[in-house]
């Protein structure tokens, strides 16, 4: 049995990034990876402009505190102003461009206007308030490099620079299924032994998030013959095909004989809870991952392993999650001869620092425990816990979208 970590840099070095890309439009470009990176032609901010509404000033005018000046423009931005001459103020407003022979800002709070002279009580410096051209980024520089996501703040740079397009690589295609003659699908009413499919739901949206394209090929019956047929569809459709259940070693478990019919499986348990069997394999070009059916297994096993792989896959040369130390609330005394990673919840502790509580029932089939918490515990083979203790905590902000 692989341990968590051997599994997650196993599939790490199993999955081939894309090399086919397409040019398309920022727009329509969420969640994509860059397959070349960007570079600036412009400076941003382009020009020299005004953090501040207030006045624009020479600074050695204003040497000394009350100086006064004369008002002889107004600069809104958008607009261009004129040059500032000696005894001058130029009234400015936040983003406007800084007049030639201006040197600082005064803020509009430091001053007081009388008709057309204002007097400034704060001697400003050379500099004040000034955001300077380039400051961000300066022409020539890369700004995005490749193998990026692109997220909201990647998508604003690149607009600040002007761009309306990008190279990425093309969306990986992934086949989806679960299986089991227990599954029925929501909206129909249930039938004796029958229970409704989550974990299709739960990946559509895990997938779709990854901003992978999605095929979706529903719920297959287990049987070797059926679970072999929509793997051979799977595979010529799909550039990963991502199952869950019957992937354990009952007799109504297929999916590992199916995969070992049509191509191969490298891997398929790992010491960890909830979660142990996990499969890895290959079925002609196509990567197989089995995830186990319990909806909580397969929901972390995805986090934990399928997303790495996948974003790999896509092209991502960001694709580990962070875990960051929080204090525990709760005692662990029992160690485990698997890695746990608990459903955890962080809360203000009495003296205000946060700290993580466990949902009461960590059993992999309460999926309530995954939607009450925001992250998962991890707790190490043989680790005991005492409260107060600080443990590895992994926010599922580092494990969803
Ligand atoms: P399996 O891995 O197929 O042995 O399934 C393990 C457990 O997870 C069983 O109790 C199944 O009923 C349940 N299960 C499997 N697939 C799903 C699914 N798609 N949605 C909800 N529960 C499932
Ligand atoms: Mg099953």
């Amino acid at each position: 049995m692989l341990s968590a970590a051997e599994l997650l840099q196993e599939l790490l070095d199993r999955a081939r990034p894309l090399d086919e890309t397409e040019t398309i439009g920022l727009a329509d470009a969420r969640n994509r990876i860059l397959a070349e990176g960007l570079t600036s032609y412009v400076s941003v901010p382009p020009m020299d402009n005004t953090a501040m509404d207030g006045y624009a000033v020479r600074s050695h005018d204003c040497k000394l505190p009350d100086a006064t000046l004369k008002v002889t423009q107004r600069i809104a931005a958008g607009q261009v102003g004129r040059q500032l001459h000696k005894g001058e103020a130029a009234r400015i407003f936040t983003g406007a461009p800084v007049p030639p022979g201006a040197d600082a800002i005064v803020m509009q709070e430091d001053t007081s206007l009388e008709g057309e002279m204002v007097t400034v009580y704060k001697v400003p410096h050379p500099g004040d308030h000034i955001r300077r051209a380039g400051e961000d980024i300066q022409p020539g520089s890369s700004v995005l490099t490749p193998g990026t996501r692109l997220k909201g703040p990647e998508l604003g740079l690149a607009a600040s620079i002007g761009r309306t397009e990008a190279k990425v690589f093309r969306q990986l295609r992934v086949a989806m299924f679960s299986t089991g003659d227990e599954l029925a699908e929501p909206g129909r009413p249930l039938k004796p032994g029958q229970i409704y499919n989550s974990n299709r739901a739960t990946l559509k949206s895990l997938l779709t998030g990854l901003g992978v394209e999605i095929v979706d090929l529903g719920v297959v019956a287990d049987t070797r013959d059926a679970t072999i047929k929509a793997i051979e569809s799977a595979m010529r459709l799909a550039d990963v095909i991502l199952t869950t259940g019957g992937v354990s070693v009952g007799e109504e478990d297929h999916v590992k004989a199916a995969v070992e019919e049509l191509g191969h499986i490298d891997i398929w348990k790992v010491a960890m809870k909830p979660g142990k069997p996990v499969v890895y394999g290959r079925v002609g070009d196509a990567d197989f991952i089995g995830l186990p059916g319990n909806p909580v297994s397969a929901f972390v096993t995805f986090c934990l392993f399928a997303r790495p792989f996948l974003l790999k896959r896509m092209g991502a040369n960001q694709t580990l999650y962070r875990a960051y130390p929080v204090r525990a609330a709760f005692d662990w005394s029992k160690p485990g001869k698997r890695r746990e990673f608990l459903r955890g919840h962080v809360v203000k502790g009495r003296d205000g620092v946060g700290e993580v509580r466990l949902y009461p029932n960590q059993s992999s089939g309460v999926l309530t425990s995954a939607v009450w918490a925001d992250g998962l515990v991890d707790i190490e083979i043989g680790q005991t816990v005492i409260c107060g203790e600080s443990v590895r905590f992994i926010p599922f902000s580092e494990l969803v979208d």
